[in-house]
């Protein structure tokens, strides 16, 4: 059977979803769940025991011998620790057992994971607990249970509580302004996330003869390749057939897990690629994007390929992001930021929007931060990628319809009617406003903004955080002005048409590119962090730190903790990068070089000797030992630098940043002109030509 005719079954069947619990829980036990799930509610003790029986029992059937809380310390990926389900019962006999206690909390004792500082040794033990809002699941014989990970007194060390409380404060919020259109239907309101994943495939064993690509997940060395993305023939190409196969057997294995893996396409540099699923809440994209991420590395194995995640593996060719698609949604089915039909329903939208807009404009510099890390500094700003300086984007009928309200002008439609803007006679927003510019960093795509900063390799959970917080906050100084009106309507107008009027310097819907803009958006007095060490120090601005701390998304010590762990992560990345280019130099790089130059010398000789000509082999041979021993002075020099790197953590990623990158970058240059000079059999390493043309 082919799997197009039983995918309906094969969706999900690895999942422990509600329609498996509808299947095989009490009514009363289903009932508690999903009163849970929706209110919030806690569980009963024999409540989650009885749904751990049963997903026991459906585990074992599906042959899982294995449990695990499956948590996102703050490292970026998943952890898991493993238990096998079997007791022992006497004469050597088992039985399979699990109960509620094991399934609503865990205590992994991990101790290692970072924690900022949050947790003392003596008190180093970190608890998992159940999250019932997403589904647990089979993984190589596991039955993985998605919990959050805390400290023995409540402080976040994951990436997803904090997730978690922002959505229910976002909610919290936006119930509030519903309230005042009258909305009394609307319980909850969701955050969805729809991301966009790029990726690149290579050649296996090409991969395993590159130590930089083992040690750190990008190239440190290579030379332009005579042809790289130029030709434009990847973008949407056709797909390889090693490619195809890859791609089948990876939206089988996520179709199983239950992720909505919906496009595959080429992306624009050989090699590259992308997947996206169909959006979900933000809390479950953010578990099934760590999921695909891993699932996409492994499949990747089988078919002889290895998929690298990191931003940038290769120099002067585009590098990979991640596209964060987020929206607000009632349980009723409406999303918040789809113009409507009526006027009313464009005054909601636009109010919306407004906040949006503050939102963005007020906290450019902690979004820019949530998306600050080593592998990212390649890409942002680096014209291939948004800049990294934010704006919003709103394309041209919507950034008029902002327009004329800010100047208090008619507005034009696309009908040709024209329209005051007013509550009682809001202008119909075109539905189809789809964005095709690609260089905003923050696109509104006609029902959902799309966050397009995110590096590749990266948690989603951060920057939604922050979506939905700064959208909780804009919301709520909304919701304490106009729930005190005595004059809804007027005050409504004024509210959009203050807030619009002095965010308009956040709204750009040029060439983001453009190095024009940058000088504009100086003029404006936006924010541009160029880099890591630019951005982080972001996270500890005071407003900053308030915003999370007064919504409850952050204690001061919880935010803290994730400004040390970021800054602290990249000296570590830099740190490991420069070490592997100085084995690399030193082991691979200079031997090869050096054994170049001599057999050319050698060869000179015995051509002179004969009388022959040998311009190609003395000058060759002068501008190879030249190169080699800059190469080594280069290598001297990053050595010395990287012993005398300063112990304060904030000192050393600023120092990382501004000594070794640089002495990373010469050396770089100095092995890359080599690269271009020495004889094919003599380089240590394959090359870009073969690595990126080998899928
Ligand atoms: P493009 O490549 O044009 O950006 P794609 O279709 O590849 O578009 O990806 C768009 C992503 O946005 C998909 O993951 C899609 O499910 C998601 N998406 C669509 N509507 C919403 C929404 N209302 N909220 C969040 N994400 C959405
Ligand atoms: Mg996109």
């Amino acid at each position: 059977m082919r799997t197009t005719e039983k995918l309906p079954e094969l969706f999900g069947s690895m999942v422990f979803n509600e329609e498996t619990m509808k299947e095989r829980l009490s009514g009363a036990s289903y009932s508690a769940w999903k009163k849970c799930v929706t209110d919030g509610t806690s569980l009963d003790l024999s409540i989650a025991n009885e749904i751990a029986e049963a997903m026991k029992q459906w585990a074992v059937e599906k042959g899982a011998t294995h449990y695990t809380h499956w948590f996102q310390p703050m490292t970026g990926v998943t952890a898991e620790k493993h238990d096998s389900f079997i007791t022992p019962v006497g004469g050597g006999k088992i039985m399979m057992e699990f109960s509620g206690k094991e399934l609503v909390r865990g205590e992994p004792d991990a101790s290692s994971f970072p924690s900022g500082g949050l947790r003392a040794t003596f008190e180093a033990r970190g608890y998992t607990a159940w999250d019932p809002t997403s589904f647990a699941f089979i993984k190589e014989g596991s039955l993985c249970i998605p919990t959050i990970f805390c400290s023995y007194s409540g402080e976040a060390l994951d990436k997803k509580t904090p997730l978690l409380r922002s959505m229910d404060e976002v909610s919290r919020q936006a119930l509030r302004i519903l309230r005042l259109f009258g909305d009394t239907e609307t319980k909850r309101v969701t955050a969805s996330v729809g991301p966009e994943q790029e990726y690149f495939l290579i050649d296996k064993e090409l991969y395993s003869q590159r130590e930089d690509l083992r040690m750190t997940g990008r190239t440190l060395f290579g030379a332009k390749p005579p042809r790289g993305q130029e030709l434009e023939d990847h973008y949407f190409g056709a797909i390889k057939p090693r490619v195809a196969a890859y791609m089948k057997d990876l939206d089988e294995e996520l179709w199983k897990l239950g992720v909505l893996s919906k496009t595959k396409h080429n992306e624009v540099a050989p090699s590259q690629h992308e997947i996206a699923p169909i959006y979900t809440d933000a809390n479950t994209a953010c578990d099934q994007n760590q999921l695909t991420m891993e699932i996409m590395k492994k499949v990747a194995e089988r078919h002889g390929l290895v998929c690298l995640l990191h931003e940038k593996p290769f120099a002067g060719v585009n590098g990979s992001g991640k596209h964060d698609n987020w929206s607000l949604g009632t349980d009723t089915g409406k999303n918040l930021f789809k113009p409507g039909k009526t006027p009313s329903q464009n005054a909601q939208f636009l109010l919306f929007l407004a906040a949006f807009i503050k939102g963005v404009d007020d906290y450019q510099d902690f979004l820019r931060a949530t998306v600050a890390f080593a592998g990212n500094d390649h890409r942002l700003g680096a014209q291939e990628a948004p800049p990294a300086v934010i704006s919003v984007f709103l394309g041209d009928e919507l950034g008029a319809v902002v327009e004329s309200i800010i100047n208090g002008t008619p507005y034009q439609d696309a009908g040709k009617r024209t329209l005051k803007i007013g509550i009682d006679a809001m202008p119909s927003i075109p539905q189809d406003n789809t964005d095709r510019n690609r260089t905003s960093p923050m696109a509104f795509t006609g029902n959902k903004f799309e966050f397009r900063m995110l590096g590749s390799s990266q948690s989603v959970s951060g920057p939604n955080i922050t979506l939905n917080t700064i959208m909780a906050e804009e919301l709520k100084q909304f919701a304490d002005e106009l729930e005190h009106s005595s004059n809804f309507n007027l005050d409504l107008q004024h509210l959009i048409k203050r807030t619009f009027t002095e965010h308009q310097r956040i709204i750009f819907n040029g060439n983001g590119y453009d190095d024009a803009w940058i000088e504009e958006a100086k003029r404006r007095g936006l924010s541009n962090l160029k880099s890591t060490a630019d951005a982080l120090p972001a996270y500890v601005v005071p407003k900053n730190m308030d915003l999370f701390i007064k919504h409850g998304i952050y204690t001061k010590e919880e935010i803290l903790a994730r400004y040390e762990i970021h800054i602290e992560k990249y000296t570590t990345v830099i740190n490991i990068e420069a070490g592997t280019m100085i084995d690399m130099i030193r082991h691979q790089i200079l031997p090869a070089v050096s054994a170049f130059s001599t057999d050319l010398c050698e060869r000179a000789d015995s051509k002179a000797a004969c009388g022959v000509p040998n311009k190609y082999e003395t000058a060759t041979a002068a501008q190879v030992g030249q190169l080699t021993d800059s190469l080594m002075d280069a290598c001297d020099k990053m050595e010395a630098d990287l012993a005398a790197r300063p112990a304060d953590a904030k000192e050393a990623m600023d120092y990382s940043y501004r000594t070794i990158v640089p002495d990373m970058n010469t050396a770089r240059e100095i092995a890359d002109k080599l690269e271009t000079i020495t004889a094919k059999e003599y380089w240590p390493f394959p090359v870009y030509s073969e690595l990126l043309f080998s899928e």
